[in-house]
């Protein structure tokens, strides 16, 4: 109820509200792994496929970037809690650019 509620709230304002890729149960890190073989970057990923390239393929996306992901309206959309609350606890830890991690720090 407090959901819907807030959403009709957003529409009377006339402004639509950002969805943040962040907050959604499909948005998946994933490893990118060196062709070095001993090194990997970490990627975001749309699970629900919604992320493609313009020529086509899916698109990843850099880690460090992911608070930045957000789009106008999406029907596959999972919220996975208070979006604001989420994503302060998330910039917090975010690295500052694309980390080169080692498998052997696992
Ligand atoms: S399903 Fe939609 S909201 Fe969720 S990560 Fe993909 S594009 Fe973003």
């Amino acid at each position: 109820m407090a959901d819907s509620a807030s959403s009709e709230t957003e529409k009377q304002d006339g402004k639509s509200k950002k969805i943040y890729c962040a907050n959604c149960a499909h948005c998946k890190l994933v490893r990118n792994s060196q062709e070095d073989g001993n090194h990997y970057t970490l990627r975001v990923r749309c699970e629900a496929g919604k992320w493609v390239k313009k020529l086509g393929g899916e698109k990843y996306y850099k880690y460090f970037t992911v608070a930045r992901r957000s789009i106008e309206e999406c029907d596959s959309y999972e919220p996975m809690g208070d979006e604001k609350e989420f994503l302060r606890e998330l910039k917090k830890t975010l690295p500052i650019k694309d980390e080169v991690y080692s498998i052997s720090d696992l």
